[in-house]
Formats: structure tokens, C-alpha cells, sequence
């Protein structure tokens, strides 16, 4: 079976119906290429054949992207060149994609057959780069309905004409917001940004655009006619001059120059703007290829995308039946409790929401309604939306409402005997059976276990703060939490649209393990005389979305504080206090950071940020020898790496693929790495073995090597090498 087919009517029209095998929205495959392709040719051949529509055989999409393992397929495909493979395979698709533009035209734009493409929904990546190769496109009114290029999300550019083509339609300045942010747009906004042409009710798809296929309409693209003029100007025109200044610094300024897809599809459009437009499309070849040589592009595709996905369906979860929340108790309505309790209601789970005092548990609900106010003012909710979310939420301080639930999950303080108290509060009233989630960021759960009467149907379920911003949630198992557990949690986290991750039991278990201490190397290193901006700006130059003083700002130093006494109270000698000093003083002048408008950092009566506190170096004088960017560079990312490692050894993480994917989205790790294990492969372990043994040398023992780097580095193994679960299975 074919996912391409085609028919043609009693009116001459043929429409090539795309419909994926198997699955529920349509992805390319290198043999759809064939097909597609064969059927153009097939149609425009065709005497009887007076135009053509491309239209999905899904209800409600057009198609969703491309199956990445062509690109892997087109690498292999030029033996030990891969370059080389990659640029025949993407001319091969510029081929087919530029038949069906050109219509069957010939070089003076005479004759050729209108082509229609009719998108019943979403069209993305490929799925939108053929629509944009036709001569008109068509969308059903569907709001829910995506379309675009999100290609640089996971850190490659359209590739299949779509930067090129966009370029053309909308000037550099126009097209920047869908290329270089990836933007999606539903039809409405899609038609009012000049990407689709018209948009129509669902079923009068297919006959608008046979309507408009036998109107003998004009066919040729602005671009393949004389004198054709780039909108906004060409790079060489005034205008268009201004623009590429401003976009190569705007694209320096947020990559920083670490991710080389923006940068590539920048060269793209501005070179493709010099020259016709087939040219353009080989320029675009190229630079795409450069792309996908690179590792990073390997590696953020495999982590953002292939990997992400694979979690979200599950790759972890234990066999054992469906375990979809329907009733979730949530304990403790502060920050946590009502951010969890917003997005649960928005999943369409009911909530009872519980505080101590019913004041405290109707302010958690407020927040959801704040939230919905607010998304009703940027048009992105209806009063419909906000009143069955809140319709959803019961705020209460009673206990017995929680009669029913299947899932608890406690955020109350944080603090084992408040715990203890509200576990056994709640069993009395859910009984054992109903599985019980603690939201704690610092208590071994095994500990907290103790106070459950089944600690099989215990476990850790960490979100991140804001709830409904922050995409990964942590589970963490126990050591007698049980299978029915990790798939509960699982299965909420995929209600709430999260991507999880499941860790062992460790302290701090997997994301704060590791931002910590990068938070405390920038700490050390104020402590030692090296200048604040430059620990800031190395940070933000190796990827990291914020330096490592900004973020203790944001979390707050009294955060830091705590989790300092607390750390020491349980792991006594052998705790490294080499941060407390400077943390404690910086608490006690009362710069507690944003929250205080004081801290590492400066911030204006609004709340602003600006510069960095002139007041740290009277007490932390700045060293006269500074280090140089690499080097603090190279210290705040082992300071990561190297947790990321010692939590495969001690068994925390059991799948690397949850250790990369964790960092990007738990805590920033400079996506354009792929993750911290990505990274390593990336730098090789042999060099990062003796890179970080020559800064544990200089700076102490926490950098040394951890045993398995050591032993890896020895073997010059890598991480997906070794321990690549989608390579065992
Ligand atoms: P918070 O102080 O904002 O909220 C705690 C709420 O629990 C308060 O409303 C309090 O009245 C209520 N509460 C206390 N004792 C109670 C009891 N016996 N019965 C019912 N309600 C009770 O705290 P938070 O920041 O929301 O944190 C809650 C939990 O989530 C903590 O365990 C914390 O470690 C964890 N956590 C916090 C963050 C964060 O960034 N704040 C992130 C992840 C996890």
C-alpha cells in the first residue's frame, strides 16, 4: 500500500489524497517522495487532467513532517561521503517540490496546470513546505489547526524550499518570526500573515479548491516572473540592508552563536536573496547540509525530538493497565498546590484542592482563574474555558472530600513531620490503595515512605515551578515504590501534556543534583576574585539560559540558605561549606534577590534586572588575574556534567535518554548541546576525562573524573554508545 493515491473526476480534476499508513496524521517517508512524484508526473501528462489538487486523507490534518530517518537515510546514502548524500537527497526533494510550482510551465511561463493544495488542518515542517510549493492553498476554518516551520525548535531550519519560499512570499523582516522562532499560526492568522490564501469551511475544502482549479487561474509564482522584487527589499537594497544588520545581531544576541541553525538559515536567506530563485534553492541545499553535519543538530533532533517524544508515549512506563487520573486530591494550596491544580483542571481532572484554612485554599483557586483572566485578555482562553476549569476545582479544608480520588499529591511544607501528619490525615480517608505523590524538591521519599501505610503505592512526583510553564516532572521511585505507582504518575503526566522523567531516590534526585552545583561554581568563584560578569557571561555564551548568580536571584538566596542548613544537618562532615559564607552574608543584608529587588543583582522600583551589584566586590575583591572564558566556562559545565555521571553510576538515572532530555527541559542545560551526556559524546570522554582531572588539579577534588567517565574515557566509548536504550531494545 501506497500512502499516496490519486483520482481523477469527470471535470478533469485529479486530487492526490496523502494518507500515512498507520498513523493518525501523515508523515514523509522517502518512498511517499517516489510516490508523490510519480503521480505529478503521472497528472501532468495526463491530457484529460486539466488541474490538480494535494489534499490528506486524515479528517482533521494535512500532515505532520517528515519521518527524520530520511535524513539519516540520505547520509548513508553516499557511502563514507555523507555530505554529499545529504545534498543529492535534498535537491532530489527540491526537484519534486519545484515540478509541482512550475506546474508543468514552460520556460516562458506558457501553458501548465493549476495546483491546489487542500489542508483539511494541521501542516508542519514538510507538511507546510508542500503547501508552499503549490500555487494555492486552501485550509479548513479549524482554529485548533497549526501550521508552520518549527524546524528551529529542534535546532535544524526548513530545508525542503520552506526557508526560501517563505523568504520570497514575505520579505526577510516578515518571514523572520516563522523561520527564526517557529512560529505556528492557525489558519485565521496563517491567512493574515500571507503564509495560505484562503480558509473556508471544512466541507467546502475540496470543492473551493476544484472551484478555483478549473477558474484558469494564473499559475506562475511571483518570483519565476520578470522584475520580480523581494518584499521589504533585497539585502543589497537600503531597507532590506537594515533589516539583515538587525537580524545578525538580533540572532547573535539570543544564540549567543551556539546554535548553528539559526545562524545557517540567516546565511540562507540572506545569499538566496541575491540570486534566482533555483539558485536560492541550492544555496538553501547547502547551508541545510552544513546543519546537518553538525552535531549539535544531530543531538538536539535526538534529544528534543526523537527522545522527548519517546518518554511523553511512555518508553518507560511499566506493563500494567491504564491508570488515567480522574480524581486527584492535591494537599497544600500554595505555589505548588495551585499551579498543579490548574493544570490538572485544564487536563479535565477533578480537583479537590486542600488547605489548612479555607482562606488559603480559595486563594490556590484563585490562581487558576488569574491564569485563565489572563489568557481570556490575550484572546488565548474563552470565559467558557475558565468557568469549566474552575467548575472542576473544589477548594476546601475538608478531608473527607477526597472520598473517590485515585491520585493524591501532597505540597505542603516542606517538612517530615507536616508530611507525616497529612499522609496519614489522607489515608484515613482514600485508604492505602490509592497511590500517594509527594511534590517534595529536597526529602528522600523512601524517608517520607515511613508514614504511608503502603509505601509500594508511594512515590515522588516533582514538579517544577511555574507549574504551567516549566515542561519536565521528575518522578521518583522509592525503594519499594511499585509498578502501579510509576505508571500512575506517568499516566498524569501525560494528562497534564508534561514530559517525565523517573529517577531513583537520591538526595536531590536528578535536576537539582545538578543545577547546584553549578549554582555554587559561580558562587566559588566570586568567593575566589573572578568578576561576577564574567562568570555571567561565560555561562550565557556556553548556552545556559541564565548565569548562575542571576539564578540564585530567581529562586531566591534564602532558598539557598535553607537548603544549605538542611544539607548539612543530613550529611554532616561530610558537607562542603565553601558557599555558606558569602550565601548566609548575602542573607543577612537582606538581598534575598528578585523577591527582595536585591541581590546578586540590581533591579529598579518595577522589578527590573539591571547591572550586577557594585557592592560584592568590597567584600569579594575582584582578582587582579582573571581566568580566562574557557576555563570558567569548562568549571560550570563539569560542575553539571559531572552530577549527570555520578547519577548513572549510583543508579539514579537508569536511562540516559532521561538524563539529557531532564537537563533541557528541568533546568536549561544549553539545549544546543542535546544535554549533558550528549555533550560528553560530543567533546569526547578522553578530553573531557582530562579536562576536568587538570581542573580538579587546580580547583579540588569535585572535579575529578567520576570512575565511569575515567573507565569510558579509557575505552573512548561514548554514552549513546554505551548505554543508548534505543539501541539494546
Ligand atoms: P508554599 O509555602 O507556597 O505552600 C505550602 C502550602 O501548604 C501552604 O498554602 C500551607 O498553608 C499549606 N499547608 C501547610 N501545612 C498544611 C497542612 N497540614 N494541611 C494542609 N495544608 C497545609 O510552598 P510551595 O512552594 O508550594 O512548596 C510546597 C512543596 O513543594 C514543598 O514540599 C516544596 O519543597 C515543594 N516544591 C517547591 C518548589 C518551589 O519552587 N517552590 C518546587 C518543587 C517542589
Amino acid at each position: 500500500m501506497t500512502d499516496f493515491t490519486m483520482k481523477t473526476d469527470a471535470d478533469g480534476v485529479a486530487t492526490i489524497t496523502w494518507d500515512t499508513v498507520g498513523k493518525s496524521m501523515n508523515v514523509m517517508n522517502q518512498q511517499g517522495f517516489y510516490d508523490l512524484d510519480a503521480l505529478v508526473d503521472q497528472a501532468l501528462a495526463d491530457d484529460a487532467v486539466k488541474g490538480i489538487i494535494i489534499t490528506s486523507g486524515k479528517p482533521d490534518s494535512f500532515a505532520g513532517g517528515m519521518d527524520l530517518n530520511i535524513i539519516a537515510k540520505m547520509k548513508e546514502s553516499a557511502g563514507d561521503n555523507p555530505a554529499q548524500g545529504l545534498m543529492d537527497g535534498l535537491m532530489a526533494t527540491h526537484a519534486v517540490l519545484r515540478k509541482i510550482e512550475r506546474g508543468g510551465m514552460d520556460d516562458k511561463n506558457k501553458g501548465g496546470k493549476p495546483i491546489a493544495c487542500a489542508m483539511q488542518g494541521t501542516g508542519l515542517g514538510i507538511g507546510f513546505e508542500i503547501p508552499l510549493a503549490c500555487h494555492r492553498i486552501f485550509v479548513a476554518d479549524n482554529p485548533k489547526a497549526k501550521i508552520g516551520l518549527p524546524e528551529i525548535m529542534v535546532g535544524i531550519f526548513p530545508g525542503m524550499g520552506g526557508t526560501t519560499r517563505v523568504t520570497r512570499m514575505l520579505g526577510a523582516m516578515g518571514a523572520s518570526p516563522f523561520l527564526l522562532e517557529g512560529k505556528l499560526s492557525n489558519p485565521q492568522k496563517a491567512k493574515a500573515a500571507g503564509l495560505v490564501h484562503e480558509v473556508v469551511p471544512a466541507d467546502e475544502l475540496l470543492s473551493a479548491a476544484k472551484e478555483w482549479v478549473l477558474s484558469e487561474p494564473k499559475i506562475v509564482k511571483p518570483w519565476d516572473e520578470k522584475g520580480y522584487k523581494m518584499p521589504g527589499g533585497a539585502p543589497y537594497h537600503p531597507a532590506g540592508f537594515m533589516t539583515f544588520v538587525g537580524a545578525s545581531a538580533m540572532v547573535n544576541g539570543n544564540t549567543k552563536g551556539v546554535y548553528p541553525a539559526a545562524k545557517a538559515l540567516l546565511s540562507a536567506v540572506y545569499e538566496g536573496a541575491m540570486v534566482p530563485f533555483d539558485t536560492a534553492l541550492k544555496i538553501e541545499a547547502r547551508w541545510f547540509t552544513h546543519v546537518l553535519l553538525n552535531p549539535s543538530s544531530a543531538n538536539m533532533i535526538r534529544t528534543l525530538f526523537i527522545n522527548k517524544e519517546a518518554l511523553e508515549k511512555g518508553a518507560v512506563r511499566p506493563d500494567v493497565p491504564d491508570e488515567k487520573v480522574k480524581k486527584v486530591g492535591i494537599i497544600g494550596a500554595g505555589m505548588m498546590g495551585a499551579g498543579i491544580a490548574l493544570v490538572s483542571a485544564m487536563a479535565g481532572i477533578e480537583v479537590i484542592l486542600i488547605d489548612a484554612k479555607q482562606e488559603s485554599a480559595d486563594k490556590g483557586k484563585a490562581y487558576t482563574a488569574d491564569y485563565m483572566d489572563k489568557g481570556i485578555a490575550r484572546k488565548k482562553a474563552t470565559p467558557e474555558k475558565k468557568e469549566a476549569a474552575l467548575a472542576l476545582i473544589t477548594a476546601t479544608t475538608d478531608y473527607a472530600a477526597l472520598k473517590g480520588c485515585d491520585l493524591i499529591v501532597e505540597a505542603v511544607f516542606e517538612d517530615v513531620g507536616v508530611k507525616a501528619e497529612v499522609t496519614k490525615k489522607v489515608q484515613a480517608v482514600v485508604g492505602p490503595d490509592c497511590i500517594f505523590a509527594t511534590n517534595t524538591s529536597t526529602l528522600p521519599i523512601t524517608e517520607l515512605a515511613k508514614a504511608s501505610e503502603s509505601a509500594e503505592n508511594f512515590i515522588g512526583i516533582h514538579f517544577f515551578s511555574p507549574v504551567e510553564k516549566m515542561m519536565l516532572v521528575e518522578i521518583i521511585k522509592g525503594k519499594s515504590t511499585g509498578d502501579r505507582a510509576v505508571a500512575k504518575a506517568l499516566d498524569f503526566t501525560r494528562q497534564i501534556r508534561k514530559t517525565p522523567i523517573v529517577v531513583n531516590d537520591a538526595r536531590f534526585f536528578y535536576a537539582n543534583r545538578c543545577i547546584i552545583p553549578y549554582i555554587n561554581e559561580g558562587i566559588r568563584m566570586v568567593k575566589e576574585g573572578v568578576k561576577p560578569a564574567l562568570i555571567e557571561n561565560a555561562a550565557k555564551l556556553v548556552g545556559m539560559p541564565l548565569g548562575p548568580l542571576q539564578l540564585v536571584d530567581e529562586t531566591s538566596i534564602d532558598l539557598g540558605v535553607k537548603i544549605a542548613k538542611a544539607t548539612k544537618a543530613a550529611m554532616g562532615d561530610a558537607y562542603d561549606d565553601a558557599v555558606d559564607e558569602l550565601l548566609f552574608w548575602m542573607a543577612d543584608e537582606g538581598r534575598l534577590g528578585r523577591k527582595t529587588n536585591a541581590g546578586f543583582y540590581e533591579y529598579d522600583d518595577k522589578g527590573k534586572r539591571q547591572l550586577l551589584w557594585d557592592g560584592l566586590a568590597a567584600k569579594y575583591p575582584v582578582a587582579d588575574d582573571q581566568p580566562d572564558l574557557i576555563e570558567v566556562q569548562n568549571r560550570l559545565l563539569f560542575a553539571q556534567v559531572l552530577e549527570a555521571v555520578r547519577a548513572i553510576e549510583e543508579d539514579v538515572l537508569m536511562d540516559i535518554r532521561e538524563g539529557d532530555v531532564g537537563a533541557i527541559l528541568g533546568w536549561g542545560f544549553a539545549p544546543w548541546s542535546g544535554g549533558p551526556l550528549s555533550w560528553l559524546d560530543m567533546v569526547g570522554t578522553p578530553w573531557a576525562a582530562e579536562t576536568t582531572n587538570a581542573l580538579a588539579d587546580k580547583y579540588g577534588e569535585r572535579f575529578k573524573a567520576p570512575d565511569l567517565l575515567e573507565d569510558m574515557a579509557k575505552k573512548n566509548q561514548s554514552f549513546y554508545g554505551r548505554f543508548d536504550p534505543a539501541k539494546a531494545a
